[in-house]
């Protein structure tokens, strides 16, 4: 229950703020700004009615609110950040020392807003334009009290004493409230983004960690049986040491390749070729790879199923297959790696009209709940004392999660410890039909390879 409400302020936030990822902190304050301003302006405009108060001061508030309304549109739906807290700030100012001189002056409680502006400008500028905002602010702070000072008569006096401190308290209490408010959503946004960094730098030192021991492993492997291969006149011992050297030659070149994939996908030069291709076809053949890998570890009680529907399945299809084979091997080799018995099943099912969903399950040692929020991450390897046995770089993963992305699509897993894992993956794709395909469709059964 708690979590759905959570959930749906959530998404009332993003609709109002715009999606994390696509602005900035700054930029989704500034809409929240507005929309606090907006709000203000649109209370005072209902007050002063209900009041009965006078006709300017209704006025005011409300083309306030139309032009922060317009601010909030352009900084919201149009992107513009820059321009609007510029135009913005500047408004704000001219309002406020406006509204300073019709309430009172140095006696307003508008002296509280001057401070909300004050916390706005620290949070929002830097460098010398802060440097200019902060003067323009003093400035006209010092001009509206010379005013004060120099023509007394210009300033309308508050009605009376009681109604002065009514509005002093009520704006106070606001506007501490709301200061809080920013500072600390702003402080723990800083501390999370802190945490972030952190984190990553933490993976960084594991990854090399585990790295001089995954790159260790092969060269030793290579060396120390190639000075054995010089001595060695047994033929037997002879082909055992090659099909080591070689082995250990392939470990490293994977690891190569994976680190190069995922530094080229991460620097946004990964390239998708679509093409025509028989899926059918890509998926039997990556079966009988993974059925002779398993062969190789002598997993005799895993077995590995490819499992096609019949009535949803499609042959020809135009997606980027080397792609596809790549993310699909780095699941499969994973459900291996982590399978010692049991079933290793991959398939996939057609959602709508031109979206795909692969599915990959396994009944291995399957990922806690807490590793399943992170696996996806970069360098991460899940440590303990049984998957200290695994090799692996931790790159796996998170080079499937950057491609799936780069396809247009999506991946999540589903995992109970001790009972297996399912990762499933979305991707766009668009179906060949043939003459050929039209006739065979009319024959539709289930089955599996
Ligand atoms: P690695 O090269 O270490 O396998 P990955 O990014 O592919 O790197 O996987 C990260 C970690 O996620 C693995 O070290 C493993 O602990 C866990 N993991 C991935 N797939 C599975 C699976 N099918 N079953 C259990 N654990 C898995």
């Amino acid at each position: 229950m708690i979590d759905l409400i959570k959930n749906k302020i959530h998404s009332f936030g993003t609709m109002l703020l715009g999606p994390r990822n696509e602005f900035s902190m700054e930029h989704r304050f500034l809409s929240a700004f507005m929309l606090f301003g907006i709000t203000l302006s649109i209370i005072s405009v209902f007050i002063n009615t209900m009041l009965g108060f006078s006709t300017g001061l209704i006025v005011s508030s409300g083309s306030v609110a139309i032009v922060l309304g317009v601010f909030y549109y352009f900084s919201r739906f149009r992107g513009a950040y820059t321009s609007i807290l510029y135009s913005s700030t500047v408004f704000m100012l001219v309002v406020v020392s406006i509204v300073w001189i019709e309430s009172g002056g140095s006696q307003s409680p508008v002296i509280f807003i001057f401070f909300a502006l004050l916390v706005f400008i620290l949070l929002f500028f830097r460098g010398s334009l802060l440097m200019g905002m902060i003067s323009m602010y003093t400035l006209t702070i010092i001009l509206l009290y010379l005013l004060e000072f120099i023509y007394p008569e210009m300033i309308t006096p508050y009605p009376d004493e009681k109604s002065r401190l009514i509005d002093h308290l009520a704006l106070l209490v606001v506007i501490v409230l709301i200061i809080s408010f920013f500072i600390y959503y702003s402080k723990s946004y800083y501390l999370k983004e802190k945490e972030k960094a952190e984190y990553s730098d933490l993976l960084k030192s594991s990854f090399l960690s585990n790295m001089s021991h995954e790159i260790r492993t092969p060269m030793n492997g290579i060396i120390g049986f190639s000075q054995l291969l010089i001595h060695e006149t047994d033929p037997e011992a002879r082909n055992n040491y090659v099909n080591i050297i070689n082995e250990s030659g392939e470990a490293l070149l994977k690891l190569i390749n994976e680190i190069l994939d995922l530094s080229e996908i991460e620097s946004g030069q990964g390239k998708i070729v679509n093409e025509s291709f028989d899926l059918t076809r890509l998926l039997k053949d990556i079966r009988q790879t993974f059925e002779s890998e398993r062969g190789k570890l002598n997993r005799n009680k895993l077995s590995i199923e490819l499992e096609i529907s019949k009535s949803n399945r499609v042959n020809r299809i135009i997606m980027d297959p080397s792609r596809l084979k790549q993310i699909l091997s780095n699941l499969l080799g994973n459900a291996l790696k982590f399978t010692e018995s049991g079933k290793i099943a991959f398939g996939y099912e057609i959602i709508g009209l031109n979206k795909i969903q692969f599915y990959i399950r396994d009944t291995g040692i399957g990922i806690s709940q807490e590793e399943q929020d992170i696996i996806f991450d970069r360098f991460y390897k899940i440590e303990n004392e049984t998957k200290k046995l695994y090799g692996g770089t931790g790159l796996g993963l998170a080079i499937s999660k950057q491609l799936v992305n780069l396809m247009g699509g999506e991946i999540w897993m589903e995992s109970k410890p001790g009972e297996g894992s399912v990762f499933y993956f979305t991707l766009p794709f668009e179906e060949v039909i043939t003459e050929e395909l039209k006739a065979k469709r009319k024959d539709v059964k289930d089955f599996n390879w």
